[in-house]
């Protein structure tokens, strides 16, 4: 694998997806890698995500899938044309890893899993020389280091605290979600210690609170709410409609389809101090056949039996009408079948940070260059989630991850080659 010998030594910090990929680009390049995490072992929430179905990346062409990162679709899109979805699935081939993909066009591996390919790919790694320290915690950077003496770094572990120093150094320490898979955003003080910017981090493709009555939470919780559609207007009054699946939860809601529209509903409850949501509960029925439905005669049928006959609404959806509209609106069929096609939903709080499957906020890439090294850090680059980026549920953010993680290692590799010669 590796193309030439080289002197030079690369610490990276952080075995998640970005920091392994970090690791493989710079081996590649005959790099001494040293892989460095405070945990036990490397790929603790790649394996997370792997417990419902490994969803590595999206089959949509390449304009849609840019266009899942948002304000940031301009800093990523030379990251991912760089490794874009076809160039994962061959690379996951090639680690004897099939792939297939699912009739909502994300892509998994064929067994769902992720501790297969975690295997195959770490014994890759190693065969390629790369070195793993498990249970060191980056802690800093060396007391004595100066602003351009960086690569000196300090490490908490079993055997007390040790200094190193690197060539380069590749930081791939994710995000705040799921701390205790080892992303624990301890690494924010550090980077703000060397003056490098940190944009605060926020939950992403996360749940939201809404301030249920007992009744709808003892009763309720955990149901599905599907099919559904929600209607949202962000802070930018761009109106956002989208069909799916929520669930309901103690607190609020979350799914799939309050994960899709999290950053929306995040800023505006950042902007406004609460957002409210439109909900259709019958996203298959046009509002006048809702109406002509909901109005006809129901003889000594109970409105919501009536319901259920004429329009299939029960269950979780009926008791949303119920938790949200006063009895005299309930009983007044014309105005209940308009809430049934746009139910208002007040949502107050994202849950917290350490729940969400994702963070938002990281190193700005105004603070890297092209390769993703810290301006002000010669030699320091960064991958993964820990950048100021976010995407949506689907694949996308794996795919960033790897793709940054392609970048940093090879931008580290290049680095290290300029210095020697
Ligand atoms: C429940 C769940 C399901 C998910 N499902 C999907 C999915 O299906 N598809 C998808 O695309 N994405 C999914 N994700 C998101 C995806 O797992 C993350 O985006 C990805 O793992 C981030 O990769 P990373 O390498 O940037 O960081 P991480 O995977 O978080 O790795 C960071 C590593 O750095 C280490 N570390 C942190 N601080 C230090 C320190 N100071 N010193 C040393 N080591 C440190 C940590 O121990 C960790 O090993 C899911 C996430 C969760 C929580």
């Amino acid at each position: 694998m590796s193309s030439s010998f080289h002197s030079a030594r690369v610490a990276v910090i952080g075995g998640g997806p970005a920091g392994l990929m970090a690791a493989e680009a710079l081996a590649q390049q005959g790099v001494q890698v040293d892989v460095h995490d405070a945990m036990p072992s490397v790929g603790r929430k790649f394996l997370m995500a792997g417990k419902g179905g490994m969803n590595i990346t999206h089959s949509e062409p390449l304009e849609p899938f840019l266009g899942r990162y948002g304000a940031r679709r301009e800093q990523i899109a030379p990251l991912v044309r760089a490794f874009d979805p076809d160039a994962l699935r061959a690379w996951l081939h090639e680690l004897g890893v099939e792939t297939f993909v699912g009739s909502s066009g994300r892509v998994f591996p064929a067994d769902m899993k992720a501790a297969p390919m975690l295997r195959a790919w770490l014994h890759r790694l190693r065969e390629a020389g790369v070195r793993f320290h498990m249970r060191h915690k980056w802690c800093g950077w060396d007391a004595e280091a100066s602003d351009d003496a960086t690569h000196m770094l300090r490490f908490a572990t079993p055997d007390g605290e040790q200094a190193v120093t690197f060539d380069a150094v590749v930081f791939a320490l994710g995000g705040a979600s799921w701390p205790r898979l080892g992303s624990d955003a301890a690494w924010v003080p550090l980077m703000a210690s060397r003056d490098v910017p940190v944009t605060p981090l926020l939950p992403a493709n996360c749940g939201f609170d809404a301030d249920w009555s007992p009744y709808l939470r003892e009763r309720f919780a955990g149901q599905p709410v599907k099919p559904v559609a929600i209607t949202l207007t962000d802070v930018d009054n761009k109106v956002h409609h989208r069909q799916g699946e929520i669930l309901l939860t103690e607190t609020g809601l979350e799914g799939s389809l309050i994960y899709a529209l999290s950053s929306q509903i995040r800023e505006r409850i950042l902007a406004d101090g609460d957002v409210t949501i439109m909900l259709d509960l019958a996203p298959g029925l046009a509002l006048e056949r809702v109406v002509a439905e909901v109005t006809r005669p129901r003889g000594s049928r109970s409105m919501s039996s009536h319901l259920h006959g004429r329009i299939g609404i029960g269950g979780v959806k009926l008791a949303l009408l119920h938790e949200i509209l006063s009895k005299e609106a309930f009983a007044d069929a014309n105005g209940l079948a308009h809430a049934i096609k746009a139910l208002p939903v007040r949502l107050t709080r994202a849950r917290p940070i350490a729940e969400a499957i994702s963070t938002a906020g990281g190193i700005p890439f105004e603070a890297l260059n092209e390769h993703l090294m810290i301006e002000r850090l010669p030699g320091v680059f960064c991958a993964g989630e820990m950048l100021d980026w976010e995407a949506p549920t689907g694949g996308y953010l794996l795919t960033a991850c790897f793709a940054s993680g392609l970048a940093a290692g090879r931008g580290a590799a290049a680095y290290v080659d300029r210095a020697s010669t």
